[in-house]
């Protein structure tokens, strides 16, 4: 018996191919920084966020220049697009004729309904879902009723702003569904964790659509990572949630490899390979800091799955490293590697790196030729 839930059933979208939601596999998704005027440097950065594993991008388009540069960038990505977008509705038409793939919309926030009843025929048409998104941030005021209500019911703060998001984002897909539409994902997010637990556990119990998880400006790498760890880790255990964005205040390749981190964490997505490394102790012998991250680094560039474990010494060292696919256990000056369990080769501590990458490389070549199961 596990502890993690099964994973919520949801309605399944398409995003340019890219399927979200009823059972597939989850998506990674990060967003572009650069400026989206600039169509070169977008896709200049669309390309390295794929190339890291990102399976979705979402580009801000604030302005008519924004959305003028999209079909200069949509039809030479290597991923599909969504593009992000407030209030404006003449730039989801905009997007939608540039052949945008999804679209983070909230229809509620566009005055004429004339207008959003024109977006949302064009999404219609072009089978491009919409995502709801509604952050802690950008709710608007609570009406004196819904309090009172919500008062009767003896809830705390955090249920009480949760609730709230919750009913603006069922607000907006009422409109849409008014339409007839449904090809729609929702997100709820919020800085605090406790109230994004809130918002989408709520959430997951009223329909059956898919859920874009995310912790909003979540920080820095170190304090970010943790934090979108635990709260998207938290949902993932609950079974909920269908695609990620860990949001970071860096280069945002940083977070599809967090997004993957997350995921490998809870055994639920196999992508590139997993490196083990302990901590050091008084028992450690090389200079294992500089082997681990020499290792780290070098398996950046490792699509199979593979497990690597560097470990410190020859007490605790040898178990982890026969548990994984290739390891290395450290002595004084002197460290064997184990390849599936089965001591291969006694090296110099000199020579570990080297020895270490040729037999990733040798493993990864193996895997690379080994026949697809269908
Ligand atoms: S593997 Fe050895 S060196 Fe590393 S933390 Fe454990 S006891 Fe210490």
């Amino acid at each position: 018996m596990t502890l993690l839930a099964p994973r919520r059933i949801t309605r399944a979208v398409n995003v340019g191919g890219v399927r979200i939601g009823g059972g597939a596999p989850i998506v990674v998704q990060s967003m572009t920084t650069s400026d989206t005027r600039d169509a070169k440097a977008t896709l200049r950065q669309i390309a390295e966020l794929a190339d890291a594993g990102c399976e979705i991008v979402r580009v801000a388009v604030p302005d008519r220049v924004a959305a003028a540069a999209l079909p200069d960038i949509v039809p030479h990505s290597p991923v599909p697009l969504i593009a992000d977008i407030h209030f404006e509705h003449t730039l989801a038409l905009k997007a939608l004729d540039a052949g945008i793939h999804g679209l983070r919309l909230n229809p509620g926030n566009i005055r004429k309904p004339e207008d959003v009843r024109e977006v949302v025929h064009k999404a219609k048409e072009r089978q491009v879902p919409i995502r709801i998104g509604v952050n802690f941030g950008s709710v608007p005021p609570m009406g004196a009723e819904f309090v009172d209500e919500m008062a009767s019911q003896n809830v705390t703060q955090i249920e009480l702003i949760a609730e709230h998001m919750v009913r603006t984002a069922i607000g907006h897909i009422k409109i849409l569904e008014d339409l007839d539409f449904n090809d729609i994902k929702i997100s709820l997010k919020a800085f605090e964790v406790p109230v994004m637990l809130e918002a989408y556990t709520r959430m997951a119990k009223r329909n059956i659509y898919p859920l874009h998880l995310g912790v909003t400006e979540a920080g820095t790498p170190r304090a970010g990572s943790v934090r979108s760890a635990v709260g998207l880790g938290t949902l993932l255990a609950l079974g909920i949630g269908d695609t990620i964005r860990v949001s970071l205040t860096t280069d945002p390749v940083e977070e599809v490899f967090v997004g993957y981190e997350i995921l490998k964490s809870l055994e639920l997505r196999q992508k590139g390979a997993t490196m083990v490394a302990c901590p050091t102790c008084g028992r450690v012998e090389v200079d294992l800091f500089s082997l681990a991250n020499k290792v780290d680094e070098y398996l950046q560039t490792v699509k199979e799955p593979i497990k690597v474990a560097v470990m410190g010494c020859v007490v605790n060292g040898p178990g982890e490293a026969r548990d994984a696919d290739i390891g290395l256990a450290a002595g004084k000056g002197k460290g064997i590697i184990f390849r599936k369990g089965e001591i291969i080769k006694r090296v110099d501590e000199a020579d570990m790196f080297e020895e270490l990458k040729l037999e990733i490389d040798a493993l990864v070549r193996e895997r690379e030729n080994e026949p697809v199961a269908v």
